[in-house]
């Protein structure tokens, strides 16, 4: 059978391995990289593997040079965590992100009224009343605003970070949230607040947000296809060939009943091929025996090509700083009322999940924002290890304020730090007045986390944040002016995106690096990241990206 040898040069070829070698030709069959090097290396490589390989018996190889046109090529960048199900329920609804004024969104709930048959809700995503112009408009959004909008037709609201969200009086009515109801809906964990006269604001927060999420109906299948392919095409044009995917298993997590249909929806997506990626699920559940049924039956699927892995549990320890929810040893500084968040679950039932996954053999990858609750969380992974570094790979997620204490325990323990650089992105303008000026400083210090010695993982968080690697690794480079001692040279935030998530996903030892005998994942940059001023790192253009040696984007 004939195949294949495609031969890139005439490209910069940043391989990321331990040596830091910069490479000029590189050589990939059968999807996987054969030889990297200088071009007359590659060749003789690929000349000594066709004379072991076809010795004379017929079997053609063919070599395909590519002219790479001075590209820049990288590693397949990979994404430690966003949520691939969200991700493509958002495809389907209304884009609040450019929104900068209550008049604004009134303005785009009316556009999207008007192309919806009646009684069809309106679900309006990223919404960042942080940023609206007129600070005196800078709260959530409440049902009386969002009536004006629309008075007839339901109506719900999401923050960007999903933390809180807004329904109007037609949603409320439809979900069956009035004064009288509310007592029998109050959960732990998460508030509906009310006004002076006890009626809902229409504004929920935290875990009560899965009251009206698991209310407001599905899209169809057929619409959610669509979604799933616009969102594997946009996440390749990105250049990630690799993600891990957290996603939720039952109505436990974010997205209440809603979340449910998201491990479905994966497996519809992986039976309609409409995924080019290959994904590492995080699956958030409180019964991790879950994880070793849903690992069987998508290994099953994949018949070991390894692009179909239940990495660990997704738990959750707080909320986050948008919200207030974040779990903080001192109340938030621009916080009237002390608000300091909280811990969403005790530490005995934590400590008990972090058991069960350790001993299933599964990675915990616990979310974690506030000073205090990562304080808490590295001493709960400690008491997992009985203070001995940890056998697996656990993970925090954001880890976002954290004191040299905690970073110095989480390296002696060997966690996984998986951080989102798109945070600095759309917090740095509000950033420190919510938390002052010195939290401020311990807050996404990814110098001082890579000096402590804490592996380091990138990540996006998408939908949360966008899925724009270039632009995240700008942000770790430049943050935006916030505490620029801790911006980090470009290389190692290429590193967090390569191989340290290939490590913080078990898959360092076939991805996140060129090198012979690992995967053909790889981006070719139309620029060096190296070479250009760094506050034009996000506007390198992607030209190509390859998984397992074929073009996804
Ligand atoms: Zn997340």
């Amino acid at each position: 059978m004939p195949s294949e040898i495609t031969l890139f040069y005439n490209c910069t070829i940043l391989a990321i391995d331990e040596a830091g070698s910069v490479a000029e030709a590189m050589a990939v069959h059968d999807g996987m990289i054969l030889a990297v090097g200088t071009l007359v290396q590659v060749r003789q490589d690929i000349a000594a593997f066709m004379a072991k390989d076809n010795p004379g018996t017929g079997h053609e190889i063919h070599v395909i040079d590519i002219d790479a046109s001075g590209a820049c090529i990288v590693p397949g960048f990979i994404d430690s965590h966003l949520h691939p199900g969200l991700y493509i329920y958002f495809k389907t609804q209304l884009d609040l992100s450019k929104v900068r004024s209550l008049k604004e969104l009134e303005q785009a709930i009316k556009e999207d009224d008007a192309t919806r048959p009646a009684g069809e809700w309106i679900f309006g995503k990223d919404l960042m009343e942080d940023l609206f112009d007129d600070p005196g408009e800078r709260h959530f959004p409440t049902r009386r605003e969002l009536d004006r909008a629309a008075p007839s037709r339901p109506v719900l609201v999401i923050r960007h970070d999903l933390h809180i969200c807004a329904v109007n009086s037609a949603g409320l009515a439809a979900i069956g949230v009035d004064k009288d109801s509310m007592a029998g809906l109050a959960v732990a964990g998460g508030e509906i607040r009310i006004d002076v006269d006890g009626e809902p604001t229409g504004v929920f927060t935290e875990l009560a947000t899965a009251i009206p999420l698991e209310r407001t109906p599905m899209p169809t299948m057929d619409r959610l296809k669509v979604a799933g392919k616009l969102f594997s095409a946009e996440i390749a044009s990105h250049g990630i060939t690799t993600f891990g995917g957290v996603v939720q298993l039952g109505e436990e997590g974010i997205a209440g009943k809603a979340g449910a249909i998201e491990m479905p929806l994966m497996e519809l997506m992986i039976a309609e091929h409409v995924i080019a990626q290959d994904m590492v699920f995080y699956l958030v559940t409180t019964k991790p025996r879950q994880m070793k049924r849903i690992d069987t039956k998508l290994r099953k699927i994949d018949g070991g090509a390894g692009r179909l892995v239940v990495g660990g549990l997704k738990l959750y320890a707080d909320g986050s700083f948008g919200a207030r929810t974040a779990a903080m040893f001192e109340p938030f500084s621009d916080s009237p009322s002390g608000e300091r968040g909280f811990m969403i679950r005790d530490e005995a039932a934590l400590l008990a999940l972090f058991k069960e996954t350790d001993e299933l053999g599964y990675q915990v990858a616990i979310h974690s924002i506030g000073d205090k609750a990562n304080r808490v969380v590295v001493d709960l992974f400690s008491r997992l290890g009985n203070g001995r570094p940890l056998t697996r790979r656990h993970r925090i997620e954001h880890a976002s304020t954290v004191d040299a204490g905690t970073i110095a325990d989480a390296a002696k323990l060997g966690i996984t730090f998986c951080c989102q650089p798109a945070f600095i992105n759309s917090e740095y303008t509000w950033l420190e007045a919510r938390l002052g000026a010195d939290r401020v400083k311990q807050t996404y210090p990814f110098k001082s986390i890579l000096d402590g010695g804490v592996a380091l993982a990138g990540a996006s968080d998408a939908p949360v944040e966008s899925a724009n690697v270039l632009k995240a690794i700008q942000a770790c480079v430049t943050r935006h002016g916030l505490v620029p001692e801790e911006c980090i040279p470009v290389m190692d935030a290429i590193r967090m995106f390569t191989i340290s998530a290939a490590r913080a996903l078990g898959q360092e030892n076939v991805k996140g690096s060129i090198e012979p005998g690992k995967l053909a994942d790889f981006v070719l940059l139309d620029k060096d990241p190296r070479a250009v001023p760094v506050d034009k790192i996000e506007s390198i253009q992607v030209r190509a990206t390859y998984h397992r040696g074929t073009r996804i984007f």
